[in-house]
């Protein structure tokens, strides 16, 4: 049996935010709940309402969901996961690319406690090229005041733990950050979402633009031979090269350069034959 760590405390989680120079994340008020289906679903039923962006931390996630309707697997005492709602001044077409630039701001505040992860694209955290976070995204275009506001909300399941139940459950390798099993929950929280809301205040000025050198950078599969499939068929086949200023996913292939939109494609890693 795992043991449930204490529920992390949202005023505490506030306090270390109001102690930082941080002004992005001061305007985020912050909740944490025991159980909840899915943050991410609670955020969106609730995003016509808001007046500032939220934070909403769950202990347990009985209802984690990934890209297209696939499940996001944890246990209480073996991950982080909560969502953010964010308001943006763009129109819903300009969010393109936000999902590579919350990797940039996961992978930034995973280095404040020296652990270095690599970035999937379009939506995922590895560590030593197994998934250590999962990034769901979901936006809505909400008239309130007799304006139309965008919002987003962004849901991120990270893992601390990995116990061998889970895995078997999740059925591929995952990562985990066991060494921040003794961090306060808190203090994590409160350093990814420091670095979020700066990444966020950022996009909704400049769009991705100014994240593609740094997601680069952290390119997982820099130069290998990869897949783009469209459910089991193979769409592009080649080199990854990295992402362009729009966030879409550059290959070099036999046909010469392919540009590919993140839809509802998956990038795989060539198997050899
Ligand atoms: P793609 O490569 O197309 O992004 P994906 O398989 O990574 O697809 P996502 O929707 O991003 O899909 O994430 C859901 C998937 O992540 C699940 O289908 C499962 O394979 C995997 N998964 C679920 N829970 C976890 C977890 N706690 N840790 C690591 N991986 C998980």
């Amino acid at each position: 049996m795992e043991s449930l760590n204490p529920l992390p405390s949202a005023s505490r989680i506030a306090a270390l935010i109001a102690d930082s120079s941080n002004q992005n994340a001061k305007a985020v008020a912050i909740s944490v709940v025991a159980a909840t289906g899915s943050t991410n679903a609670d955020l969106m039923q609730a995003v016509a309402t808001l007046s500032r962006p939220q934070l909403l931390v769950a202990q347990a996630q009985t209802a984690g969901r990934g890209r297209a309707g696939r499940r996001w697997h944890t246990t209480p005492a073996s991950a982080l996961t909560f969502s953010l709602a964010w308001k943006f001044e763009r129109p819903l077409h300009g969010l393109v690319g936000l999902p590579l630039a919350v990797g940039i701001a996961l992978a930034e505040a995973l280095q404040v406690f020296g652990v270095t992860v690599n970035l999937k694209w379009p939506n995922d955290v590895l560590r030593d090229g197994a998934k250590l976070a999962g990034i769901l995204i979901e936006t809505a275009s909400v008239k309130s005041a007799g304006a139309q506001a965008t919002w987003a909300v962004i849901g991120i399941g990270l893992n601390l733990d990995m116990p061998a139940g889970l895995e078997a459950e999740i059925g591929r390798s995952a990562a985990a950050i066991p060494e921040l099993q003794d961090q306060s929950r808190e203090r994590i929280l409160a350093i990814i979402l420091s670095a979020l809301s700066d990444m966020l205040a950022l996009f909704d000025q400049q769009g991705f633009a100014p994240f593609a050198a740094r997601w680069n950078n952290l390119h997982a599969y820099s130069g290998e031979q990869v897949r783009i499939l469209d459910g089991d068929r193979i769409q592009h086949e080649g080199i990854a090269v990295g992402v362009d200023d729009i966030g879409r996913f550059l290959m070099t292939t036999a046909q010469g350069r392919v540009a590919v939109v993140a839809g509802d494609v998956s990038l795989r890693l060539r198997e050899p034959v």
